[in-house]
């Protein structure tokens, strides 16, 4: 199987970006050992896509373009394979229907510049893309293959694996498996660091991972040419990630994400649980709540922005507040034993801290952020200096904070019992 990757954009050719599509994809491939034969950046250009692609169809089987498939003018990277395979755009429905509600769960108008994206060549595979709006496709015809994916790596990645991964290993008859780690607090570069020693051992086995705001999940691949059972090998190569990973960031194995696995946990532990929330304004409660089943663990929310309702609803003592400040340790630990006696659950949970950009002092600066967890054995705080983050954005110590608690929370259950 001859491949040959194409990625597209002007962006990528003025150096303004690194052309990360082509590395991801080559480094997936060669986990199938399916080599890539050559690499092409191209700018946004009907002609020259439409060229390079019948010059490099004299020996390939297979093209996979990214880039080029947004709203705008520029973008032409579909109308130019559709050109080169000689078939025509029609309207997708089922496309059109999927964009118009991909706007209006954000609120946002679809213009007309959108419907473009509803049109795709006959007689092609369209690939669905659940991060943005421009679905990507296959089309095959006299043994050439054009695999297409929109540019921007957190839509593209998913698709990779979602579409294009299971339709070349059907190709190519190769058997895979495949697992997820989901970790949290540590880097990307510090997991492929410590799991560079289990890759080295083993050429069966691949990774790749995909960042979301501190979480990473990290996703392990068995590839076996002879279609052994393979589930084996990937459970002890799972256990052994999860080792060098370390057990203080791995917070579950093949979750969709931090909430879910703390609702599963409370469900699976039968505890209930309630939140106080001052920074966050009430961001926790809401991640927790957006898992279905929430309703089985989740007591009550109480978004306690003002000192006042701290003291009245919550219970925190007056000189806790004048003596240590709103944001404190001693206000943290009386937020979450407050919160855990008004609603008799099983755990509780307060996040004070400041989240800028206003309001920072030396002593308490923008990003310090106090987390408490509490229960009927004990309470303990954390602290979070979430000054030293990159991005120091409001957005950011607030997701920040709430996923620490996530984070917290987890540890705290697994501790118990
Ligand atoms: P698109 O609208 O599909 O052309 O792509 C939009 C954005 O995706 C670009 O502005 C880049 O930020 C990103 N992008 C496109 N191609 C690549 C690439 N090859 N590598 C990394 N990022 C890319
Ligand atoms: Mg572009």
């Amino acid at each position: 199987m001859n491949v040959k990757l194409i990625s597209i954009g002007k962006e990528l050719l003025l150096g303004e970006i690194v052309d990360t599509n082509s590395v991801f994809i080559s480094e997936q491939l060669s986990i199938y050992g399916i080599e890539v034969s050559k690499k092409i950046v191209l700018d946004d250009n009907y002609d020259a896509i439409k060229e390079a692609m019948k010059y490099e169809f004299i020996d390939a089987d297979i093209l996979i373009l990214t880039g080029g498939l947004g709203p705008t003018d520029d973008d032409v990277t579909k109308e130019a394979v559709c050109d080169f395979f000689e078939s025509e755009l029609v309207l997708c429905d089922d496309v059109l229907q999927s964009i118009s509600s991909y706007f209006q769960r954000r609120g946002r108008k679809m213009v007309s510049s959108n419907l473009k994206q509803a049109y795709f060549p006959k007689n092609c595979k369209i690939l669905h893309n659940p991060n943005g709006t421009a679905p990507g496709f296959i089309i095959e015809k006299d043994n050439r293959t054009a695999i297409v994916l929109p540019g921007p790596p957190h839509e593209m990645k998913p698709m990779f694996s979602s579409y294009v991964e299971p339709y070349l290993l059907k190709r190519s008859g190769k058997k895979i498996l495949t697992t997820n780690i989901n970790t949290y607090g540590i880097s990307e570069s510090e997991l492929e660091y410590r799991l560079k020693p289990l890759m080295a051992q083993n050429n069966n086995l691949s990774m790749a991972t995909y960042a979301n705001f501190g979480e990473i999940r990290v996703r392990l691949s068995v590839c076996d040419e002879k279609n052994d059972d393979i589930s084996e090998i990937l459970s002890q190569y799972t256990l052994k990630a999860k080792h060098l990973i370390g057990d203080e960031f791995v917070y579950g194995v093949d979750c969709d994400n931090m909430q879910s696995a703390l609702v599963k946990l409370l469900i699976e532990k039968n505890m209930k649980i309630a939140t106080a929330e001052s920074c966050t304004g009430g961001l926790l409660s809401k991640c927790i709540t957006d898992v279905s089943g929430a309703s089985q663990v989740f007591e009550c929310g109480v978004c306690s922005y003002s000192n006042r309702i701290k003291e009245k609803i919550l219970g925190v003592d007056p000189h806790t507040l004048q003596k240590h400040g709103a944001v404190s340790e001693q206000t943290a630990r009386e937020m979450a034993q407050g919160v855990l006696e008004l609603s008799d659950a099983d755990i509780a949970v307060s996040i004070t801290g400041l989240a800028g950009p206003g309001g920072g002092t030396a002593e308490k600066p923008v990003g310090l952020v106090f987390i408490g967890v509490a229960t009927r054995k004990k309470t303990i705080v954390k602290q979070c200096n979430f000054n030293t983050l990159n991005n120091k954005s409001r957005e950011s110590i607030r997701r920040h904070s709430q996923l620490e608690a996530m984070k917290l929370l987890l540890d705290v259950i697994n501790e118990q019992k």
